[in-house]
């Protein structure tokens, strides 16, 4: 059974999240504020965090940047309407997906499976059991594991898999929506800016020069492709 991590301060919001998890078929784990989120995260190592954003004291962000340095867990944050800078920044610590509230708890589980699905198996996921090359980059689907010159790179899973689209058709031209379809499965909102978040990561992790890419390359008002030499 896969452990969920509920982290949220609001507790009518946490037991009616809980509930629907539990529903789903989950084992849930509540925690009402940051710091225990922390604790909980390393004590019982969950297969997905839900996050809200607005916590007292150690806020989402500061949460997401602390799992962030030991662990590849996926996130899935919660936020508020309002909240779109902090939710760009959320993706930028390396958080996966985000749900905005007033929410339905079933697109919540709906999120959560499609995160879940994409950590499982890299092979169903990213759809293949090959090993693609592409230049020096190395893209092991089956193992979600990511070589750039022979130096292994700790993607998260959404990274991986946007990685993984790139380099299994290289040079040609994706749209920040192609991408969102890549990554959702179906794109729930068309928050492009997400996009954009999740490339300046994988940037950061595999470009010599992330201001400079060689690999994953920017089309100015359309997308991104990746270098196909
Ligand atoms: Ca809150």
């Amino acid at each position: 059974m896969k452990t969920i991590l509920v982290v949220e301060d609001e507790m009518k919001i946490a037991r009616l999240v809980r509930d629907y998890l539990v529903q789903a078929g989950f084992d849930v784990v509540v925690a009402g504020d940051g710091e225990s989120a922390i604790a909980s995260a390393r004590g019982r190592k969950p297969d997905l965090v839900v996050l809200d954003l607005g916590l007292p004291e150690r806020d989402g962000i500061e949460v997401t940047r602390e799992l962030r340095r030991t662990s590849n867990v996926p996130i899935v944050m919660l936020t508020a309407r309002g909240e779109e800078a902090d939710r760009i920044v959320g993706l930028e610590m390396g958080a996966d997906d985000y749900v905005v509230k007033p929410f339905s708890p079933k697109e919540l589980v709906a999120r959560v499976r499609a995160v879940l699905r994409r950590t499982a198996s890299g092979a169903a996921g990213a759809g293949g059991t090959e090993i693609l090359r592409v230049s020096d980059v190395e893209v092991d689907i089956p193992r979600m594991r990511v070589r750039v010159g022979g130096r292994g790179v700790d993607l998260t899973p959404t990274e991986f898999q946007l990685l993984a689209t790139f380099a299994r058709e290289p040079g040609r031209v994706f749209t920040r929506g192609q991408l969102l379809d890549a990554v959702h499965g179906v794109a729930f909102e068309s928050y492009e800016r997400a996009i954009d978040a999740h490339v300046k990561n994988i940037r950061r992790k595999i470009e010599p020069v992330p201001g400079q890419p060689r690999y994953l390359l920017t089309v100015h008002g359309v997308g991104y492709r990746f270098a196909d030499a």
